[in-house]
């Protein structure tokens, strides 16, 4: 059993661009690369888990979350990084599904996937959601702070301002 390290997509690895339907909006944060690159360099998994709801409000098509996704996928292969999986959780919150953040229930079948020690794993996001996902799986957590969303003190392990910041945390 080895640590991961469970990532959001939007708003923290690129861009929030909000509902993501175009790949050329797709724009890697930065350090995000540098320091995903260092992780994988140690042998954790890169795992992705991403609310997509824009799917189920018709307002992304399918294909063009793949797209989106598949440009993601590129942008982070240019710079060396392969993330090992992506999960995505493409449901309204009215639809009461049980695989959208904060639900901890993708992280739970990555780890079993691929061996991977909930405990000794990061969950690293921007929203709460991602926080409280991270937390019911059982790993820690950080925070990546930016003015979209207002940072509850407290809840996380560690708030980060930028990938420079989280790296020290990573151990
Ligand atoms: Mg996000
Ligand atoms: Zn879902």
């Amino acid at each position: 059993m080895k640590p991961a390290l469970f990532l959001d997509r939007d708003g923290t690895i690129i861009e929030d661009r909000g509902y993501m339907h175009d790949p050329a909006l797709v724009q890697l944060l930065p350090g995000a690369a540098e320091a995903l690159r260092e992780v994988q360099s140690r042998g954790w998994p890169l795992i992705v888990i991403s609310n997509q709801s824009g799917v189920g409000r018709g307002l992304i098509k399918p294909a063009e979350m793949e797209a989106v996704h598949n440009r993601f996928l590129e942008l982070l292969q240019e710079e060396g990084v392969s993330i090992t999986a992506s999960y995505f959780c493409v449901h309204r919150p009215d639809e009461n599904c049980h695989c959208r953040k904060p639900s901890p229930l993708h992280l739970q079948t990555a780890a079993e996937e691929y061996g991977i020690d909930l405990k000794g794993s990061w969950m690293i996001g921007d929203r709460r959601s991602d926080i409280l996902s991270g937390k019911n799986a059982g790993t820690k957590t950080i925070w990546l702070s930016n003015p979209l969303f207002p940072v509850e003190e407290g809840l996380a392990d560690f708030v980060a301002k930028n990938w420079q910041e989280i790296m020290p945390h990573l151990k």
